[in-house]
């Protein structure tokens, strides 16, 4: 079954799909990253926020030399946007506006993206790039199982999947049952869903008895929207027989297809003939060196309504050093760790939930989902980490189960050097989300 969708999917092989814009050297790109700056410079000064910043400044967009001059500007957050709610950072006039999202607000008040047409073109394109690097092909049912509506993940990637000309099914999030049947009645072979949603199918599947090795024809699937480990990726690549690619974005940049994994799966290539990229020392706020951890720092290039300059994303990664072997000249980001709101702090070690995971993924007993919860009793902080376990081990006698108890607890030890209360719960019984995980409940900041 799998072989028929396969073999129309891999007529085009060419290896790029934007020969020009993926295959450039160095040089060529940081000449049209400075044509492309120059303009989004130019264009910035018509917003509230940046034309009053630059005034301040006695700045004017002609007073830029080089690439190299972005760093006499100061960064832009989240409080900025915030603060500027919802049109102080518009550059078109609203006649000019055709969309309209919103983050999702994981962290906090929501802020407010808007589109031109071309931004949405562009966008569609810069997406339809991405899944095109994956082999992604016409002939291939996308089945998109994220959320529309004012989370990017559903447009943004619907929009890119139309332009390269997938059939698209708009299944949206949730709807377990049904996102299955619609998988085995067109056959889908490309899928983009989110890490936590793949993990909470996958018992759904095996219930209603489908095998998606054997009787689905999935090849594909872009995972992304929240950080997830290796072993996730490999949990969800080995259960539907489909290569996983890691896929990033976030509203203020357009949303998904700001960095996009290839073929070769060590680590996704940031788009950067339409995103300058700086990683830097939260702290200090300084350029780590090259290769290092830190803060990604984006200013996008071609964005028309809404560009931001130097938007601090509190994204936490590094660029990976070298090229890839797929010849793309666009610099590679490692798998996120997560956003420095998610770090947190038990007995003096800084601890992402991501690291708990990559622990816990890696030992078969443990089922899709789990929770670290936080607590202080007598001023003594606690770390309690709530596994579900598999179906399979649940039935177990209680020796086997205190067993494999002390063993998540020593492996816990092993990678964060805290010793965490480790509880087993049934399978299925911790929250489940439709949207993204909530893996970390702090209850010493309520
Ligand atoms: P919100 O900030 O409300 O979640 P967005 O939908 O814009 O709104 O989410 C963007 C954020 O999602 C990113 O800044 C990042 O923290 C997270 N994210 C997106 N893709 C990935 C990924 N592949 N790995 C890890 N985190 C990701
Ligand atoms: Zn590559």
């Amino acid at each position: 079954m799998k072989s028929n969708a396969k073999a129309s999917a891999m007529t085009d092989n060419r290896q790029f799909c934007e020969e020009s814009l993926e295959a450039l050297t160095r040089t060529q790109l940081e000449e049209l990253q400075w044509t492309r700056l120059q303009k989004t410079l130019e264009r910035v000064a018509h917003s509230p926020f940046y034309g009053g910043r630059f005034r301040e400044w006695g700045l004017n967009s002609s007073g830029f030399q080089g690439l190299d001059d972005l760093s006499r500007l100061p960064f832009t957050t989240k409080k900025d946007l915030r603060s500027a709610y919802p049109y102080g950072f518009l550059c078109t006039p609203k006649d000019k506006l055709v969309r309209l999202h919103v983050s999702s607000g994981t962290t906090g008040q929501a802020t407010a993206i808007f589109y031109t047409q071309k931004d949405v073109e562009n966008w569609a394109n810069l997406l339809a790039r991405s899944m095109y690097m994956t082999g992604a092909r016409p002939g291939d049912t996308f089945q998109n199982l994220t959320g529309y509506g004012l989370f990017t993940g559903g447009l943004g990637f619907h929009y890119g999947a139309e332009r390269l000309g997938l059939l698209t099914i708009p299944a949206g999030a949730g709807n377990s049952k049904r996102q299955i049947q619609l998988m085995q009645d067109f056959s889908t072979s490309v899928i983009h869903i989110i890490p936590s949603y793949a993990l909470l199918l996958m018992p759904i599947m095996m219930e209603m008895g489908v095998d998606p090795r054997r009787e689905l024809n999935l090849r594909i699937g872009f995972v992304g929207a929240e950080p997830y480990s290796e072993e996730v990726r490999r949990r969800i690549e080995d259960f539907y027989g489909m290569r996983v690619y890691n896929s990033y974005g976030l509203s203020e940049m357009n949303g998904p297809g700001v960095a996009f994994e290839c073929p070769c799966q060590q680590g996704m290539h940031l788009w950067e003939d339409f995103y300058l990229v700086e990683i830097i020392d939260p702290q200090t706020l300084e350029p780590v060196p090259p290769g290092s951890y830190g803060e990604m720092v984006l200013t996008s290039l071609t964005r028309e309504a809404m560009p931001l300059l130097r938007y601090r994303t509190k994204d936490l990664t590094r660029i990976l050093p070298g090229e890839c072997p797929c010849g793309r000249v666009h610099r590679r980001l490692d798998r996120m760790q997560g956003r420095s709101d998610d770090m947190f702090i038990i007995k003096g070690v800084n601890i992402f939930p991501v690291q708990v995971e990559q622990v816990l993924m890696n030992i078969p007993e443990v089922g899709n989902n789990y929770q670290i919860l936080l607590r202080n009793e007598n001023n003594i902080d606690d770390m309690i980490v709530r596994v579900e376990v598999t179906d399979r081990v649940f039935v177990e006698d209680m020796r086997r189960l205190q067993t494999l108890q002390k063993k998540i607890a020593r492996d816990l030890r092993g990678e964060l050097l805290v010793t965490p209360q480790v509880e087993l719960v049934e399978p299925h019984s911790l929250p489940k989300n439709e949207g993204k995980a909530v893996r970390l409940v702090d209850e010493r900041k309520q």
